[in-house]
């Protein structure tokens, strides 16, 4: 297939009201690799004024952080056909990426330090719960080893080594795993509680995680993961991606390792 002949659709899950810490460059970092490889490339707001249509034409789903008070707003608007239609699409395995507060809502519930609990989707099998006002955020530097077994098998296969994410954490919620596979094993941080060391969730194609950054330009290569996977869903046929070059995000990489004095195997490929 020609480069000119894919087109790929983002869907951005409530740009407003979820992007906190900059998570907009995890749409950002999607769209111009694909644009840096000839594709097409829509980014769709999937916002109050979405219909379900709209969740049903998505190729990615990215979703970023918010406030407490946002996540309320946005889960008395996804209820209902659209509330149905993305949790078909991840049920069906659209790729996506889901950063704190977004998985929070993803989840059985989140309850936050003030106020009622704020009932989620329930497709991953986790709750949230914030210990309240006086608990210390999670907040700093976060390192994960993906293990979660599809992903670190496609992400090893990509860059030719185990993956390690490299990211941010702030979070009062403290999420705990029901029977959904984790993303990664912390390597340092704190990650989904900072008791059993674990760090996110994967549910079919969906990656969900505490980690903002934003998670893919710190890390492309999950960036091409979900391009590719996205490729695969949509025209149902093996796609090459070409590489690109990434040779600055891999020197910010090493030196935030060598910084947080955490050792990783070298990316063998690109
Ligand atoms: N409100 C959530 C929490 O504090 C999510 C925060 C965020 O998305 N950064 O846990």
């Amino acid at each position: 297939m020609l480069p000119e002949q894919i087109e790929l659709t983002i869907g951005w899950l409530y740009p407003t009201l979820m992007s906190t810490y900059g998570d907009r460059g995890n749409v950002i970092c999607l769209q111009k690799r694909c644009e840096w490889r000839g594709y097409t490339v829509k980014v769709l707001p999937l916002d109050q004024n979405a219909t379900a249509a709209n969740f049903q034409s998505i190729d990615i789903i990215v979703g970023g952080g918010a406030q407490d008070r946002q996540q309320e707003i946005v889960m008395r608007d996804l209820r209902g056909t659209k509330a149905e239609a993305l949790r078909e699409k991840i049920d069906n395995g659209t790729p996506g990426v889901f950063t704190c507060g977004a998985p929070q809502l993803l989840g059985h519930y989140y309850e936050p330090a003030l106020g009622q609990r704020i009932e989620g989707l329930g497709l991953l099998d986790f709750v949230s719960v914030h210990p309240g006002t006086n608990a210390r955020r999670c907040i700093g530097n976060l390192v994960v080893e993906v293990t979660a077994k599809q992903l670190a098998q496609e992400l090893a296969d990509l860059i030719g080594s185990p993956a390690y994410l490299i990211g941010f954490e702030n979070h009062g919620g403290r999420t705990k795993l029901g029977k959904v596979e984790a993303l990664g094993k912390v390597v340092q941080g704190l990650g989904n509680n900072g008791e059993d060391g674990t760090e996110g969730a994967f549910y079919q194609n969906a990656i969900a995680t505490y980690s903002h950054g934003p998670l893919l330009p710190k890390n492309p290569f999950v960036a091409d993961w979900l391009i590719q996977t996205a490729l695969r869903q949509k025209y149902q046929s093996p796609i090459s991606l070409t590489p690109l070059n990434d040779t600055l995000a891999q020197q910010a990489r090493d030196l935030m390792f060598q910084r947080l004095r955490v050792k990783t195997p070298a990316i063998t490929q690109n």
